[in-house]
């Protein structure tokens, strides 16, 4: 039998899985056969486990027992930077090229429960930091859609492996939009957790006050079974915590109120974005949505505190790096000499660039000024978001200014950091936030919806899909 995995979505292959109509070393063989035709082009995956159809046997008894639930069997590939026992985990940086993990990440110990088939770590931006994987030591991912553009990033090659039949679903991490972006730009469902939402133990660390790990699937509906799975509190993360259940999000009576920031809609967005955007708010409207104005007047500085305060945690979590606890070592003349030689080795363009301007942020006499102010920024925003969830359920943006960009077309970091522009504020106050495919601009590249929503009602975000079809 064969099996279309890139139309195949996880609650149908769990339904056959389950009826025993297919098993999951089919489904696995079919992802690996896909993988083996089409990896060396796209360079999604970084690797392919060596144990993947030892796994899906495995899965394939617990089904036999009785035991399955909805991800026993089903392939997920994890991005670079998600730890797994005994493998190689790089965060796409030649300094960790060879590091080996010596524990599982909180959500690999909850997958694995499951029996879900851990298929392979894919290609990221350095550290998660860029959009588009041109960041990345080991040679950018192509977007399966058209390879000449780039799939988003940093999580571009989880992306990838869902819309290329490589998994059926993947986990990425989304410090500022590294989940809902790249989703965009490859045609398919992205979503960041309310932070603490999933346990960051075990994700190798970007910027700990913003980072969270997410689900990429085809629909909303898988999208949420991955959440199900991997959400809730971890005594290993303390600002981990549990969110809203469905249930008690189904309790909540409606209102169907979304709130639209105008004012960001104004420049610098793309007239296909902006068209497919009016036509999301239509069909909203046509299922009984009522559309509200908003305004959030503090949030239009959301990229200015992100890229003060990302670089400062960056530059500090970085700096454990340093040819002496953890990986690449270039030997010096002396220990100051080592690490300088070991890092400037290990790390890439980007990565170098964040840690010097967080570095710089957090220094004396530049820290209040930059650093706390950013800090003070953060909290208006938040507040203007607490109040705007007082009249709306939803906030509603495109995901991405533009659709999938050509490789090498944003070289200049600034324009680069402006993919970012609708995506950012969730992670800066902390908000649910999903990426929906939306339809195609004119040239027939995906667009997506950005629904975000206030913290802990992570469920409500996965009932949108269905309006806006
Ligand atoms: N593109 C953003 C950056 O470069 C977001 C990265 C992320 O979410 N990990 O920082």
């Amino acid at each position: 039998m064969t099996i279309d995995i890139k139309n195949l979505t996880i609650k149908k292959a769990g339904e056959m899985l389950r009826s025993g109509e297919v098993t999951s070393v089919e489904i696995v063989k079919e992802c690996l056969k896909n993988i083996e035709e089409k990896n060396k082009e796209l360079n999604i995956f970084l690797e392919v486990f060596d144990d993947a159809l030892d796994q899906a046997k495995k899965a394939d008894e617990m089904m036999k027992n009785g035991k399955g639930g909805e991800l026993c069997g089903i392939p997920i590939a994890l991005k670079d930077n998600i730890l797994i026992t005994g493998k190689k985990n790089s965060s796409g940086s030649k300094i960790l090229e060879n590091y080996v993990a010596s524990y599982d990440a909180n959500v690999v110990k909850k997958l694995k429960e499951a029996g879900a088939v851990l298929i392979g770590r894919t290609n990221m931006d350095e550290f998660a930091m860029g959009s588009s994987t041109e960041n990345s030591a080991y040679g950018p991912v192509k977007n399966p859609l058209d390879p000449t553009r780039v799939p988003g990033g940093s999580s571009g090659g989880s992306s990838a492996s869902v819309v290329a039949g490589m998994a059926l679903g993947s986990l990425g991490s989304d410090t500022g939009g590294s989940i809902r972006q790249p989703a965009s730009f490859c045609g398919i469902v992205g979503m960041k957790p309310t932070y603490g939402g999933v346990s960051r133990y075990g994700l190798t660390a970007m910027s700990s006050s913003l980072d969270v790990i997410g689900p990429f699937a085809k629909t909303t509906e898988d999208a949420e079974i991955i959440f199900e799975c991997i959400s809730g509190k971890d005594k290993m993360d303390a600002t981990s915590r549990d969110v809203l259940s469905k249930a008690e999000i189904l309790k909540i009576s409606p209102r169907k109120v979304i709130g639209v920031p105008r004012d960001f809609l104004k420049e610098g967005v793309d007239k296909d974005v902006l068209k497919n955007f009016e036509e999301v708010l239509e069909k909203l409207k046509a299922n009984g949505f009522e559309i509200k104005d908003i305004e959030l007047p503090y949030t239009k500085y959301s990229l200015a505190v992100y890229y003060i305060i990302m670089p400062a945690e960056v530059s500090t979590n970085l700096s454990r790096l340093d040819g002496v606890r953890y990986g690449l070592r270039k030997e010096g003349e002396s220990m100051f000499d080592t690490y300088k030689k070991s890092r400037s080795a290990g790390f890439g363009a980007e990565t170098r660039r964040r840690v010097i301007l967080g570095t710089y942020v957090l220094s004396h006499g530049y820290y209040d000024a930059y650093y706390n102010k950013a800090w003070e920024v953060r909290r208006a925003i938040a507040k203007e978001y607490e109040e705007v969830f007082k009249d709306v359920d939803f906030v509603l943006t495109p995901t991405t200014p533009t659709p999938a960009f050509k490789f090498g077309e944003k070289s200049d970091p600034v324009q680069m950091y402006l993919s970012d522009i609708f995506t950012v504020s969730a992670n800066l106050v902390g908000l649910p936030s999903i990426s929906i495919p939306s339809g195609f601009s004119s040239d027939n590249l995906p667009l997506g919806a950005l629904f975000t929503a206030p913290i802990g009602k992570d469920f409500s975000l996965f009932e949108m899909e269905k309006y806006i079809k």
